[in-house]
């Protein structure tokens, strides 16, 4: 039983122009299993491909709000593979608990490559939202091996161009894939004793101290308040900042 990565990274091989002897040379698979996956013998045959045309290469418009949402999202549960020297496949990770979010995603992985095609492999619990362009390394240079928290993820002046234009939807991006809001309390003394106080907060995990920092200079630009709960995570807990979150994050969905 193959599983539904590997069959991924066959379709994503033959989308990019390998005959199935090539793929099954270069994944290990008997040539026929190729054909048949290709076939549509796990799923419905691709489209013939789109000429894509890319903003950073060819000088196309950029939806920049689109883009800030969809770095924030690359930055937390995003990953670029590439299955060969001249293909690259943008993939984000999404709970399937938040319908909403994965299709806002899904948006935004169009209106930023609009000729990419998107396709969604079942996980367990989650779902990845797939996409095969190799512009999507021009338009994430950030890709690297290994975990994002193990290498340097710094913004190129372009991308801070965009982040510090359009911090909402880069939060936005960022609290959906790597936040939460949640219930936190507190005590005071005050004169009937110990008084228990709720409230709301929201919190951003991240294990990249860089993507923290990148995370607290969109709040800054908003004027929005936040502090370290722990070193790994960015909170915000007064009730105006909160609020001013609420509007651009809102619940997840
Ligand atoms: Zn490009």
């Amino acid at each position: 039983m193959h599983t539904e990565a590997t069959v991924d990274a066959a379709l994503d091989l033959a989308t990019a122009g390998l005959h199935a002897t090539e793929i099954g040379r270069s994944l290990g698979l008997p040539k026929s299993t190729v054909q048949y996956w290709c076939r549509g013998g796990r799923r419905r045959p691709r489209a013939p491909r789109v000429t894509q045309r890319c903003p950073r290469c060819d000088g196309e418009p950029l939806d920049r709000p689109e883009y800030a949402y969809l770095l924030g999202t690359y930055l937390g549960d995003g990953h670029i593979t590439t299955p060969t020297p001249n293909s690259a496949v943008l993939a984000i990770y999404c709970s399937d608990d938040w319908p909403g979010i994965s299709q806002e995603v899904e948006h935004a992985m169009r209106a930023v490559l609009p000729a990419s095609r998107v396709a969604r492999a079942e996980r367990t619990g989650c779902h990845a939202l797939r996409s095969h362009s190799k512009h999507w390394l021009c338009l994430f240079p950030q890709h690297g091996p290994g975990a994002k928290h193990t290498r340097s993820i710094v913004l190129e002046p372009w991308q801070r161009a965009i982040t510090d234009e359009r911090p909402g939807p880069l939060l936005r991006g960022l609290f959906h894939s790597d936040g939460c809001r949640s219930r936190n309390w507190t005590q005071r003394l005050t004169g009937k004793g110990l008084v228990r106080y709720e409230y709301p907060r929201c919190l951003f995990s991240n294990k990249s101290e860089e993507i923290l920092a990148i995370c607290e200079a969109a709040l800054d630009r908003l004027d929005i308040a936040r502090r370290r709960a722990r070193g790994d995570m960015v909170s915000v807990a007064r009730r105006a900042a909160v609020a001013r979150l609420d509007e651009l994050v809102g619940p997840k969905y």
